[in-house]
């Protein structure tokens, strides 16, 4: 099963898609986690990738394009997978789409998590992540066992820099000019699924697993 997460900056896609991969036992594939472990490892696509990002803006098309087909090349995603943060552009859904169709493969589902700009603000910064295994706890939603130490391993949470109000305003904008065309884009496909995404973790994922069983 290939499923693509949809949805505004902080709406709960890497949250849902961990618990997807889980119970279907398919890859979680972020195309926000690998720039950020090369940030973290110093990698020149980190670099670059981090003038983009700190500024709330997205990674130019070519970078990430190839970041995600080399990934989605890999044998542990040959039985599907569960993309998230990507495609965040029309052209990189294209491109995506072109690679699956020359395989003779296509994406099943485009799960769109809708959730108002109003709340958006709100759960960015009470946000915290463990930038050593991709966790995400939510300060007051889900909170970690022990304040500011991730459950899974031990490290310590930080409050990303490009969730802080100023960045957070400029990643909408840039979500509602260009991620946000690719609502269209996978209705026409006849695979998008729209689940309300200002419920309880636990409920959204509800409705997921409805959708997929
Ligand atoms: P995205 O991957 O879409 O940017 P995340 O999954 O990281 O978003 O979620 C953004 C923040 O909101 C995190 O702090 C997360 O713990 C919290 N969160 C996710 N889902 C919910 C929910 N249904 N209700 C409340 N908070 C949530
Ligand atoms: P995320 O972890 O999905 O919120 O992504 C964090 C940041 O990484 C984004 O604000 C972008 O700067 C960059 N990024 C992640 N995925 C993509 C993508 N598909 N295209 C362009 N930039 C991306």
């Amino acid at each position: 099963m290939k499923i693509i997460m949809l949805g505004a900056p902080g709406a709960g896609k890497g949250t849902q898609a961990k618990m997807i991969a889980e119970k279907y036992q398919i890859p979680h594939v972020s195309t926000g986690d690998i720039f950020r472990a090369n940030i973290k490892n110093g990698t020149e696509l980190g670099m670059e990738a981090k003038k983009y990002m700190d500024q709330g803006l997205l990674v130019p098309d070519e970078l990430t394009v190839k970041i995600l087909l080399d990934r989605v090349a890999q044998e542990d995603c040959k039985n599907g997978y569960v993309l998230d943060g990507f495609p965040r552009t029309i052209p990189q859904a294209e491109v995506l789409d072109k690679a699956l169709t020359e395989l003779g493969e296509k994406i099943d589902y485009a799960i769109n998590v809708d959730v108002p700009d109003e709340n958006i603000v709100k759960r960015m910064s009470g946000r915290r992540a463990c930038l050593s295994c991709g966790a995400t706890y939510h300060i007051e939603h889900i909170p970690p066992r022990q304040e500011g130490v991730c459950d899974g391993c031990g490290q310590s949470l930080v409050l990303r820099d490009d969730d802080k109000p100023e960045t957070v305003q400029n990643r909408l904008k840039v979500y509602h000019d260009q991620t946000q065309p690719l609502i269209d884009f996978y209705t026409a496909k006849g695979v998008l699924r729209t689940v309300d995404g200002t419920v309880d973790m636990k409920d959204v994922f509800e409705a997921i697993v409805s959708i997929l069983s």
